[in-house]
C-alpha cells in the first residue's frame, strides 16, 4: 500500500536562463525530474537552517563551520570534494553527497576540502 502524496503547489521563480538551459541539460541526461531536484534542493535548505536543527546548533560549537556546500549552502566544518558525474567538482557536505550517491551522481570523492 503506498502513501497518500501531500499535493503539490506550482510555483513560479526567476532563473538566469542559461543556469536553467544547463540545468535541464543535466536532468534530462540523468533521467531526473527537475521539479524533484529542486524540491529536493529546497527540502534540504530547510532541514538545514529550519531553527531548532540540533545539528547546526552543535556544529557552531565544534569550531571552523565556514565552509560553505555547493549544493544546500548549509555552512559545514567537514565538507568533502566531489568529482560528479557531469563533471562537476564541487565541496560537498555528508547529507548532500549521500543524497547524491543515491542518485548515483558521484564519479568520485576527492577527499577533504
Ligand atoms: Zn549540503
Amino acid at each position: 500500500m503506498t502513501e497518500p502524496s501531500i499535493p503539490k503547489k506550482r510555483t513560479t521563480i526567476y532563473v538566469e536562463p542559461n543556469l536553467l538551459r544547463k540545468f535541464k541539460e543535466i536532468c534530462i541526461r540523468e533521467e531526473e525530474s527537475m521539479s524533484q531536484n529542486i524540491e529536493s534542493y529546497i527540502a534540504r535548505v530547510v532541514t538545514v537552517h529550519d531553527k531548532g536543527n540540533p545539528q547546526l546548533r552543535l556544529e557552531r560549537f565544534i569550531g571552523k563551520v565556514n565552509q560553505t556546500c555547493y549544493r544546500c549552502k548549509g555552512h559545514f566544518s567537514n565538507l568533502v570534494k566531489v568529482k560528479y558525474a557531469s563533471g562537476l567538482v564541487a565541496d560537498t557536505c555528508p547529507e548532500c553527497l549521500e543524497y547524491a550517491r543515491e542518485r548515483k551522481l558521484v564519479k568520485k570523492v576527492l577527499g577533504a576540502t
